[in-house]
């Protein structure tokens, strides 16, 4: 028996023709092309699932083309909203083959979408899939199998008993960086975010030990490269932070992480996080609005950190650890002094990098509901749904002027002058802290 893990081919940018150009042939945004093409650690993990005597494949179709005159008895396919469209063309090709394989989709658009879904596939696995893939295995190998599983139908996934992802299956020269995943869940339930909604508000982790594994798993296959942790909140648990951080500093790596602003607080902390080796922390700032900041949770957790973003930013760069922030266009409250304002703040701050993008209805979030409402949702094609289209009515700017204002911030942050002031500061930072451990 045999089964494709598929990861569809991933777009950065759809429609937005003059930004696709500008990140296209723009040096400066390389880590950031790198770190959203990604591998599915979702497959290699349901691959770790899959019993021996079945054969597993792996492929990521933004690197290698799908073999579709090959023989397989289950196509199992990831895909986020951006990608489904994609999905759904695979599942056409295979189901005209002339032995169909019985077809099976996960991820966040299919768990969020999937009657639609289940108009393209045989299968749809709605929400965390590792307690129902091999139930679903079973039931395939006796010929019982349904149309969906459901995680709320499983206990809740424990993330100590998620086995290492089958990093063998992967082609080492497609990738360049590691993902890892450490912890599920957010606390905070921005009303843009998906990651509560799927994972839920309960912040679950992976041990100490069996992150440390998982690394040098990963390694084994994929040798020297560069650690990303895909936890969407890596630092919510504090009481775990010291322990994990002592184990990834005896696994002597360089590390990416995702935080919230939270982090900046406590410049002790920070000193830890970058023995560790934690080199780039990505947060999501997402407005420098106090009123579209509100907008996001019901709590104001994101208003309220507001005045102190200068400052956790500055704790956290004078660590020696560089910022990457995230930040959404198309709120409410923005106008076309907003791409100004985003572009000073950046530079200002010295961040090492900013991902910009626009506000996207997903399917499963607060967001879309809210905008429906006011009937703001764009009849856009899912395809669209890239970060960088636009896909709603914003009541001030029109389409073209948040994709102009998207193309000016870019250019305005990823350019040569900025790069050598940047690096200028981070020099200085690392001579400071270099000077600071002598005299300790
Ligand atoms: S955007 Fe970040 S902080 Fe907000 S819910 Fe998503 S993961 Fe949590």
């Amino acid at each position: 028996m045999r089964i494709a893990f598929i990861n569809p081919i991933f777009t950065l940018v759809s429609n937005n023709d003059a930004l696709k150009e500008f990140i296209k042939d723009s040096p400066f945004m390389y880590f950031y092309s790198q770190f959203w093409s990604g591998f599915s650690n979702g497959l290699l993990t349901l691959a770790a699932l899959t019993p021996d005597d079945i054969e597993s494949v792996y492929i990521d179709e933004s690197h290698e083309s799908i073999p579709f005159n090959e023989n397989f008895d289950i196509i199992a396919i990831t895909a986020t909203t951006q990608q489904i469209m994609r999905a759904y063309a695979i599942a056409e090709r295979f189901k005209n083959s002339p032995e169909p394989p019985c077809i099976v989709i996960g991820g966040s658009h299919a768990s969020f979408m999937s009657d639609e879904a289940s108009r393209h596939v045989d299968v749809v696995f709605i929400g965390e899939a590792e307690n129902s893939w091999p139930q679903f295995l079973r039931d395939f190998r006796n010929g019982t199998w349904k149309k969906k599983y459901e995680a709320k139908d499983f206990p809740i996934v424990n993330m100590t008993e998620v086995p290492i992802p089958r990093y063998e299956l992967l082609n080492p020269d497609h990738f360049n960086m590691i993902w890892i995943q450490s912890s599920r869940g957010c606390p905070i339930n921005c009303e843009f975010c998906s990651a509560t909604k799927f994972f839920g508000r309960k912040y679950r982790i992976k041990t100490e030990e069996q992150v440390l594994r998982e690394i040098s798993e990963a390694r084994k296959h994929m040798k020297m490269k560069q650690i990303l942790f895909s936890d969407d909140n890596m630092f919510c648990n504090k009481d775990r932070n010291e322990a994990l951080l002592g184990k990834l500093k005896e696994a002597d790596i360089s590390f990416v992480a995702q935080a919230d602003i939270t982090i900046g607080e406590n410049p002790d902390f920070l000193k830890v996080l970058k023995d560790s080796g934690c080199s780039i922390l990505f947060i999501g700032f997402e407005s420098l609005d106090p009123r579209n900041l509100g907008l996001m949770n019901s709590t104001n957790w994101k208003q309220e950190k507001l005045s102190r973003y200068s400052e956790y930013i500055k704790n956290i760069t004078e660590a020696g650890i560089g910022v990457y922030g995230a930040f959404i266009v198309g709120y409410d409250y923005d106008t076309n002094e907003t791409f100004n304002d985003l572009a000073n703040f950046v530079t200002d701050n010295y961040l090492s990098g900013a991902q910009i993008t626009v506000l996207t209805p997903l399917p499963g979030t607060d967001l879309r509901e809210r905008l429906r409402k006011s009937n703001r949702v764009l009849n856009t094609g899912w395809e669209n749904y890239t970060f960088f289209d636009v896909n709603i009515n914003h009541p001030i700017l029109s389409r073209k002027e948040i994709e102009q204002g998207l193309l000016k911030t870019y250019k305005a942050i990823y350019n040569q002058e900025y790069l050598n002031r940047k690096n200028q500061y981070y020099h200085q930072v690392f001579l400071r802290n270099l000077e600071g451990a002598k005299n300790e």
